[in-house]
Parts: C-alpha cells; sequence; structure tokens
C-alpha cells in the first residue's frame, strides 16, 4: 500500500487525489486530503465569486473524488512548526504532495498602499466569500468596504479585478440569491457605489482577463462599461489586432464595441482605463483614502511601458488592489521568494538542487498564481507521475498504518468528511433560517461548532 498526504484541497489536491486513485500503475494507493480549514474546495470555496454559480458547481466533481473509497478528506490540519512540520508529516506518509496555492497579494509598493480604505482584492474576495481568516472586529465590518463609497479604483486587469469590479457593480437582488454571509450582503446592499475605474498599466491587448468575464461586464443591469476611444487607440494592437493571440483579439473586440457605442446614462458606471501605473495614494482629511494618482505610460515597442511624467488623479473612497497572488512559505520546505513557489523538477519538491524523496508539489505553489482551474489538471498530474515513478522505492519506508494518532499526538483534531458534511447542513439550515438559499457560515467558531454537530 502507499499512503499519500495531499495537502490543500482545492482543484490542484483534489486533482491530485483523483489522478492517484484512478492509475492502476501503483496499486492500492491511500490518499489523505488534509486541509487548514475544516471546509474542502480550496479557491472554488473561497475565491471563485458567489455571483459565478457556474463555476461554483465544480464543487460537485471535487466531492466525488473526497468521497472515494481510497480518499479520506481531513480538515483542520495545519502543516507548520507549531503543529506538524513539513519533516515530521513525511514520517506519516511515503509521500506528501503539497498544494497548498499562493494565500498572500502581490505589493504595489507605492506610498500610501496601506492607507484606511486601501484593500487587496483578496481580502475582499475572501470577506464576500466568507473565508473565516477575515477578521470582522479589526476593521472590515466596521469599514464595510463599500460604507460611504461613491467611487472605487480597482488596480488590475486580470479576472480577479474583473471578479471585484462586478461584484461592486452588482445589485442586492442579484447578490441575494448566492451564498454570501449575510453581513457582506448587507453590506453591499446599502452601496452607493456609483463609479469604478478598473485600471490597468499597459494596453487593452495586454490585458489579462478572459474574454468570457470581461463580456459579463457588459451585461450587468443598471450599469454600462464606458471605455475612451482615444487611450484604447493608444495601443498599437487595438488599432491593428490581426497578429495578436486569439484570446486577447477576442478582447479588443468587444471593448472596440463598448467604444462605438453611446453613452447610455445608466446609475453605475465601470469605467475600463488603460495605460495608466499607480504612483500613489492620497488621504483625505480623516486619514482616509481618496484617491489614487496614476502616470500616464505609452507603449515602448517591446510588450512593456514607459513612463510620459504625466498624471492623472482618480477620486476614490475605496481602492482594491488587484495585481496578483504570491505564495507563502511553508516552514521547512524550500521556497523561491522571487518567483513565490516552490523550486521543484516535474513536481519533485528540489532541496539544495536535489529531488527530496517522497515530497512533491503541484497547482499554484508549483508553477505561480496563473492559469484557470482546469489547467491544475495537467499540472497535478505531471506531479503524480513523478510520484508514481518513484512509488516502488518510497513504498520501502515503514510508516504508520492510520496516520491520525500522529496528527494527535501534534493536538490537532481532524475534521472528517461527516464534520464538513455537518457545516453544509448548517449552512443551509442557516439560510432557510435568513429566508435565503445556502448561506456560508463567516468564522471560525460557527463553522466548528457546526462541524461538531457531526460528533467525531
Ligand atoms: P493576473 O491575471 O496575473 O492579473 C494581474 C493584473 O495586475 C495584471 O493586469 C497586471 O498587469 C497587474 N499588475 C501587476 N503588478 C502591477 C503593478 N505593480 N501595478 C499595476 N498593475 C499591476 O492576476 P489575478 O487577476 O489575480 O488572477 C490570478 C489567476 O486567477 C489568473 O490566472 C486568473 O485568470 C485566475 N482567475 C480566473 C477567474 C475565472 O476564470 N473566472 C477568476 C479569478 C481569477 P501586467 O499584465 O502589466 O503585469
Amino acid at each position: 500500500m502507499l499512503q499519500v498526504a495531499v495537502v490543500g484541497s482545492g482543484p490542484s489536491g483534489v486533482y491530485a487525489a483523483q489522478t492517484l486513485v484512478q492509475q492502476d500503475r501503483v496499486p492500492d494507493v491511500r490518499v489523505d486530503v488534509l486541509d487548514r480549514l475544516p471546509c474542502p474546495y480550496g479557491l472554488v470555496r473561497y475565491g471563485v465569486a458567489p455571483d459565478h454559480e457556474k463555476i461554483k458547481s465544480l464543487q460537485n466533481n471535487l466531492r466525488t473524488v473526497l468521497e472515494h473509497e481510497r480518499v479520506r478528506f481531513l480538515g483542520g490540519i495545519d502543516i507548520g512548526p507549531g503543529t506538524l512540520p513539513p519533516d515530521r508529516l513525511l514520517g506519516l506518509y511515503h509521500a506528501v504532495v503539497y498544494c497548498v496555492g499562493a494565500a498572500a497579494d502581490r505589493r504595489l509598493g507605492v506610498p500610501g498602499e496601506d492607507l484606511p480604505g486601501s484593500h487587496s482584492a483578496t481580502d475582499f474576495v475572501s470577506w464576500y466569500s466568507a473565508h473565516p481568516d477575515v477578521p470582522d472586529a479589526d476593521g472590515f465590518e466596521q469599514d464595510g468596504f463599500v460604507r460611504g463609497v461613491e467611487s472605487a479604483v480597482v488596480i488590475g486587469v486580470g479576472n480577479v479585478a474583473v471578479d471585484v469590479a462586478r461584484m461592486l457593480a452588482r445589485g442586492v437582488t442579484e447578490l441575494r440569491p448566492t451564498d454570501m454571509p449575510d453581513a457582506a450582503l448587507g453590506v453591499l446592499a446599502g452601496s452607493r457605489v456609483r463609479e469604478v475605474h478598473m485600471v490597468g498599466r499597459r494596453g487593452p491587448s495586454q490585458a489579462r482577463f478572459t474574454t468570457k468575464e470581461l463580456r459579463e461586464l457588459g451585461s450587468l443591469p443598471d450599469t454600462e462599461v464606458v471605455v475612451d476611444p482615444v487611450e484604447l487607440a493608444l495601443d498599437p494592437a487595438y488599432v491593428e489586432p490581426s497578429g495578436l493571440p486569439a484570446a486577447s483579439r477576442r478582447n479588443v473586440e468587444v471593448m472596440r464595441g463598448w467604444a462605438e457605442r453611446p453613452a447610455r446614462g445608466l446609475a453605475r458606471r465601470i469605467n475600463l482605463r488603460f495605460f495608466l501605473r499607480p504612483v500613489s495614494l492620497a488621504a483625505g482629511p480623516a486619514g482616509h483614502v481618496a484617491g489614487v494618482r496614476f502616470e500616464r505610460t505609452l507603449p515602448d515597442g517591446h510588450g512593456g511601458v514607459t513612463g510620459s511624467e504625466r498624471y492623472e488623479d482618480i477620486a476614490a473612497q475605496l481602492v482594491l488592489r488587484s495585481v496578483g497572488y504570491r505564495g507563502v512559505p511553508i516552514e521547512g520546505l524550500p521556497f523561491d521568494p522571487e518567483r513565490g513557489t516552490v523550486p521543484h523538477a516535474a513536481g519533485r519538491v528540489l532541496r539544495d538542487g536535489a529531488p527530496s524523496a517522497g515530497e512533491y508539489v503541484a497547482g499554484w505553489i508549483k508553477r505561480g498564481p496563473t492559469g484557470v482551474i482546469g489547467t491544475n489538471r495537467p499540472c497535478a498530474k505531471e506531479t503524480v507521475l513523478s510520484l508514481l515513478d518513484d512509488a516502488p522505492a518510497l513504498v520501502r519506508r515503514d510508516v504508520p498504518r492510520d496516520p491520525l494518532a500522529g496528527f494527535r499526538a501534534a493536538g490537532l483534531r481532524p475534521v472528517q468528511w461527516s464534520g464538513w458534511l455537518a457545516i453544509e447542513r448548517a449552512e443551509a439550515e442557516l439560510g432557510r433560517s435568513l429566508g435565503r438559499g445556502v448561506v456560508k457560515i463567516p468564522d471560525w467558531a460557527g463553522l466548528r461548532a457546526a462541524a461538531q454537530g457531526a460528533g467525531d
């Protein structure tokens, strides 16, 4: 028997588990999928926007894997020096696959970045997704993100920027049927945001969002997308898009359609801006963010931009910095701080340049925070194929038949699948009591109490 721990139950972790139990090269593989949270599915639960029900329904596919007879979900397991460091975890299994994603956000590195009212998009996403690590006592709830906000700036033009811009423009009738926590729904219901400025430092042909997500912005009720044809035309590839990759060409065509459409005077506007790089965030008299200063950039002919020393200020009472995620090191595992990833060769963790027996990575912590959910499938497969190649040597090492005792000895109390099912039931019950569908429980205490309902 080959016993494997997969750390992280997001798409890359679940796809790694699936590949392990569906192959027939190595018989009788047992997989424990561990997660720090008592809830599975990683960014599918805590990153995919609540109004994207179709993508969220991917949870059903992931669930089938976690309910496989040779897969076991163990939540509430935090791997690290205070609990179970990587070397001790490896003592419990023949192999460990780290699929821990990229939990932090990249920094802008400009003055004013940390002013009140300036948040990373990841914090905003975590808040409306009910991530239990988002503190509701230290400011987010009081600040309420959108309270008193009429104009918001979103920095970055990737899919997360599109998600947060769309969530800012959604009305309560569209948000109420989602599973977002009731407190966040209440705050967004009171939103008076009228202007959302989504700002890219390069041109429209270089935006990172995907066309489906971009197009969706144009079909939001009471909201119009505004682009400036003169600004778009600063990008030579916008003027002559024939040489662009298909995805960028489609984006450009969507924006051209908006540029040619007359203004409709709708209640809310999403202003899509380009060739503006953030220089600083300014505070108002009360110390809260009041706007962002951008420098006009110009294409340098090589895919980058140069500064022009011309500046534009955009007033905003909320700034969401959506400039990408960043991997976080796990103490006891090697880490490349430049790339924010664990060094690896075909998924094998490299320690001092040499593969470390039994340690693997997949997903964002392996390749960086890029790609859509499906990109994790081939990524996980590559890693698992390396693991299976190594399996004959790995199984020679004795490991405990059931690692649960090892977790308990480390002071950890795993939340088993029945605990997660109890959380699901509690969330359905919470929704019923509020006259809504399923509503997520947003705090650790609530999740723990619900999981204990399973009696594990
Ligand atoms: P992303 O796609 O890497 O986009 C980051 C954006 O931030 C880019 O526009 C980038 O511009 C900009 N940026 C970076 N540093 C900057 C700086 N210092 N100043 C100004 N702008 C800066 O990241 P993401 O939006 O966080 O998405 C992460 C991954 O999740 C992506 O693969 C995305 O497709 C995926 N995702 C998918 C969905 C979906 O499928 N619906 C939803 C959410 C996320 P440059 O290009 O100039 O660097």
